[in-house]
């Protein structure tokens, strides 16, 4: 670390779980943020300005005017850029010192895996089912901790699914693939953007004390966020010993 870095990281450093440590184990890093909308914004943005080493965004959507309102990387001049170029361009302004990857594309269960494996943590900022149990299942795969998002209307939520870790479940164990949830879309039920931005933000948070082991992480609890009473509760999640995602890990017999 330079002179330089130590400047820009000092607030970070200054932090007694953190330190120097910590930044260094930040600078080494690698993220891997699949979606750079609502969610991804501000997570890109805060995982770049502390300097995570390299960050790889997923996106194949291009900046549409009516993202603006709460997707905070992107810009009104950059209306119809890629997004990943575009958030790579916000991060670039906050931090030139990283590596970006941009990744303009819907990434397949099988690219996912490949992703994945290249990364230390994992943020779903994605806004499918679909997507979101094929992220899960290669960060089971992999054994890569991945740090969950979600925001709709007023009403936003966030977990850490840590495979590593034994005791805690995976997204699949709490939201099962087969089981019937409604997708619902922001594009037709709205989204408050501070309610996404706090979901967004607290995914950078968790992420980024994963990568310097700043601990307890967010794994075993599912944290909600009302953003209409203003109000944050959490609830203690378990591992299924039934899921078809983690039910059996290497070296466990299945109950
Ligand atoms: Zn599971």
């Amino acid at each position: 670390m330079d002179d330089q870095d130590l400047l820009r990281y000092s607030r970070h450093i200054l932090l007694e779980e953190f330190g120097i440590d910590g930044q260094e184990r930040v600078s080494a890093g690698h993220v891997l943020v699949i979606g750079a909308g609502g969610l991804g914004s501000p997570a890109l943005l805060y995982l770049a300005a502390a300097g995570v080493g390299r960050i790889t965004i997923v996106d194949d959507d291009r900046v549409d005017l009516t993202n603006l309102q709460r997707q905070i990387a992107h810009s009104t001049e950059r209306v119809d850029a890629p997004k990943v170029r575009s958030a790579a361009e916000a991060m670039r302004a906050l931090n030139p010192t990283i590596r970006i990857d941009c990744v303009e594309q819907r990434a397949s269960p099988t690219e996912l895996r490949t992703l994945v494996a290249e990364a230390d943590v994992v943020l779903d900022c994605s806004d499918n089912f679909a997507t979101r149990h094929a992220i899960n299942q290669a960060c089971v795969s992999a054994g890569r901790p991945l740090v969950a998002g979600a925001a709709i209307r007023f009403d936003g939520q966030l977990s850490v699914y840590d495979s590593r870790d034994a005791s805690s479940p995976c997204y699949a164990c709490l939201f099962p693939p087969d089981s019937e949830f409604e997708e619902t879309r922001c594009a037709v039920l709205g989204a408050f953007g501070p309610v996404v931005g706090t979901i967004g933000t607290l995914q950078a948070n968790e992420a980024l004390k994963l990568l310097a082991g700043v601990q307890p992480s967010l794994a075993g609890r599912l944290l909600m966020f009302d953003g209409r009473r203003t109000t944050f509760d959490s609830m203690k999640v378990a591992r299924d010993p039934a899921c078809g995602v983690c039910g059996h890990r290497p070296g466990e017999t299945r109950a």
